[in-house]
């Protein structure tokens, strides 16, 4: 953390800060996008404080006019740099890449987190074409997807691209927040888990193991969290027929236990279906690097890529 290493001034580098509801991280890419050096911090609340803290952590990292790239949850508009209803940095609506560029004189792009780890996680997977599709699943708290084509994140119209969390699949299901009943995101992620077996920290490796135990009860919430999961795989593989599907968030942490739970739901899927069978979807999933801070790296590569090319 913070180890300065010498920077090459005539390399023209790029800055990327992930922030969230608890911790901003950012890293400096180096001309041809190796990560020299990483800063990690606290984050606080407010919209002059997220403004404060991502300014504190770019000159820490530089002090030079690199383009910065931010990753934060929420709606942005990526055009103009603009966020609004981050409800867990307490933002309404803020021209945060209008701020930061005045008082940095850099140029600043934005994009939803999960857009930007997105980028990042895909620069992580192997024998990807450089005009891939690849999802990026983000089983966090929450549940979305964040697409991207050619190294680059899409955005859809609205912006909305990817908000899958809130299909509803489940007329009988749990009562979800957005206020449909039945959500993907309601089974299938971590605040999930955590709430349909509350009794271990991290949840998933606990459940899984127990289920594999023979508890009763684990192997039902198991079976339904997978059922989820499944879903949620089988949407996006179909809709956009991705030549990898990366699992992350917060429950990408269980590893190679999960990988085997979710590529039995998809076996047991393909029995019988030749076009299953044929799609073979398991063979394209992957765990998202989560020892490297791909949020931070994918805003980085998202904001040099952003820049008009000289
Ligand atoms: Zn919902």
């Amino acid at each position: 953390m913070n180890a300065r290493l010498h920077h090459n001034g005539r390399s023209q580098g790029c800055v990327g800060i992930d922030i969230g509801g608890t911790k901003i991280e950012g890293v400096l890419l180096d001309a041809t996008d190796r990560v020299i050096d990483v800063c990690r911090m606290p984050s606080h609340s407010g919209e002059s404080n997220v403004v404060t803290d991502i300014v504190r952590v770019a000159r820490i990292l530089s002090n030079e006019a690199l383009p910065i790239g931010i990753g934060i949850p929420g709606q942005v508009n990526c055009a103009t740099g603009q966020v609004s209803n981050v409800v867990n940095l307490d933002i309404e609506t803020l021209e945060l890449g209008e701020r930061v560029s005045a008082i940095m004189h850099a140029p600043v792009h934005v994009e939803n987190d999960v857009n930007a780890a997105a980028v990042g996680a895909a620069e992580f997977v192997e024998q990807v074409d450089g005009n891939a599709t690849v999802v990026f699943l983000n089983f966090g708290t929450g549940l979305a997807a964040g697409l991207v084509r050619g190294g680059q994140a899409e955005h859809g119209y609205s912006g909305s691209i990817g908000e899958i969390g809130h299909l509803p699949i489940d007329p009988n299901g749990f009562e979800c927040p957005c206020g449909q009943r039945g959500c993907l995101e309601t089974v299938a992620s971590g605040g999930a888990v955590a709430k349909l077996w509350p009794s271990a920290n991290p949840p998933m490796p606990d459940l899984i193991r127990k289920a594999r135990q023979g508890d009763g009860h684990a192997n039902d919430v198991l079976t339904m969290v997978a059922h989820a999961m499944g879903d949620t795989i089988q949407i996006v593989a179909q809709a956009y027929d991705p030549q990898r599907i990366i699992i992350g968030g917060g429950m990408a942490k269980t590893g190679d236990a999960l990988i085997e739970v979710i590529q039995a739901e998809l076996s047991r899927r393909a029995e019988g279906c030749r076009f299953l069978t044929t799609l073979d979807i398991a063979s394209n999933i992957r765990i998202a690097a989560i020892d490297q801070p791909i949020g931070a790296i994918g805003a980085a590569l998202a904001a040099k890529r952003a820049q008009p090319q000289s």
